[in-house]
């Protein structure tokens, strides 16, 4: 296996010694031995992604680690404690370390948990970001939700929605330019959160995309964001005049082809709504990523394939179909009861979900478990 890898096109440069292999693909290094254990590091020298004794583990620059399963019979969760990965991981280059040809990582078990509180000095924790943006810069250009009131999310309970204005929108990318240091090679794009970004005013908002094109020129031609379908309140040229600075795809969480189903939601949406949304950024040349829920029954199923039928969307366009979590005990658990189900098993809705939306758009998975930011 190692023999391969040192011909794999991918490296720049290879070195074998002892039982290991590094291959340099810079500005990212990967630590291979024998074993079939690796270590993929990021240009800063810390590790990003881990395979030991055949279990991945992805680390988040807030330093949170994630168990990957790396598929949808089994959750990805996150490591309640970090420091024994990476106590292993520091063991595993210090067995490389003396036979090794150049400079290996010198990040301690110390150093890596101590990116936690560098990580907020330039963030807030990262809600979440669609799976095909998982490699864009996250630029926090709002926080909070305006509206915080669907009992399918938790995301911003409790916290202060506001605007970021334009000299602190500035402070914060460049702190975040500096903290990921070259990570920023490589990315696909900006993806502006927090919830509704594209909510804001349009002048706020204009400003705000030539902040980015000032700090991040590069990324900022490919700008992605969420929507909500009941804040949609922009015109076609408005929409036009964004994708002019950069604004590429938009996600729109549309939960469900069903009014009665949002409604059961307390989602303020209606499908009439997510419809004018769809066809105003389509007609604005810019992409649309739409959201819907898994585990809400078939009259949800039905509708949400009607509705996904009658969107102008195309091969450029995404539909994702995302489990619903219930908390037991909570208000969507009692609300679900109410409507008869709640013994709904998402995970199996999920899959007749993805064949039902099947159409002109790509039909994809979203398990919101599965985000980490790295
Ligand atoms: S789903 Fe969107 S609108 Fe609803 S509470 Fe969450 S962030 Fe806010």
């Amino acid at each position: 296996m190692l023999s391969d890898l040192e011909r794999a096109p991918r490296f720049h440069r290879t070195h074998r010694f002892g039982t290991f292999l590094l291959g340099e693909a810079p500005p990212f290094t990967s630590l291979y031995e024998e074993s079939g254990d690796v270590v993929h590091f990021d240009g800063e020298g810390r590790w990003q992604r881990a395979t030991l004794s055949d279990a991945t583990y992805l680390r988040g620059f807030d330093g949170a680690v994630l168990h990957r399963f790396g598929g949808p019979s089994k959750q990805d969760v996150r490591v309640p404690s970090p420091t024994s990965i990476h106590d292993r991981i520091v063991a595993f280059v210090e067995r490389a370390r003396p036979s090794a040809p150049v400079p290996l990582s010198s990040w301690s078990t110390e150093a890596l948990l101590a990116e936690s509180s560098r990580f907020l000095t330039a963030y807030r924790p990262v809600g979440i970001v669609p799976p095909d943006r998982y490699r864009s810069v996250v630029i926090q250009a709002t926080q909070g939700c305006a509206y915080n009131g669907c009992l399918f999310c938790s995301l911003y309970k409790g916290q202060r929605h506001r605007a970021v204005p334009h000299d602190e929108l500035r402070a914060h990318v460049q702190r975040a330019r500096a903290f990921l240091g070259s990570n920023l090679t490589g990315r696909r794009g900006l993806f502006l959160g927090e919830a509704n970004a594209l909510a804001l005013p349009q002048p706020h908002l204009l400003t705000a995309l030539d902040v980015l094109h000032e700090e991040l020129p590069t990324l900022a031609t490919d700008v992605a964001s969420f929507l909500d379908a009941f804040d949609v309140h922009k015109s076609t040229a408005e929409l036009a005049a964004l994708r002019a600075r950069g604004l590429s795809r938009v996600f729109l969480g549309a939960e469900s082809g069903d009014d009665a189903t949002l409604a059961l939601l307390q989602k303020p949406a209606t499908v009439a709504g997510l419809r004018g949304a769809v066809d105003a950024l389509k007609a604005a040349n810019v992409s649309v990523g739409v959201i819907f829920l898994a585990g809400l029954g078939p009259t949800h199923v039905d509708a949400s394939a009607a509705l996904v039928r009658s969107l102008p969307l195309d091969e450029r366009d995404v539909v994702y179909v995302s489990p619903l979590i219930v908390e037991p005990g909570g208000r969507l658990a009692h609300a679900l009861e109410r409507r008869g189900i709640a013994t709904l098993d998402a995970a199996a809705e999920a899959t007749t979900l993805h064949d039902a939306l099947r159409g002109r758009a790509k039909v994809a998975r979203y398990d919101v478990r599965r985000w980490i930011y790295t």
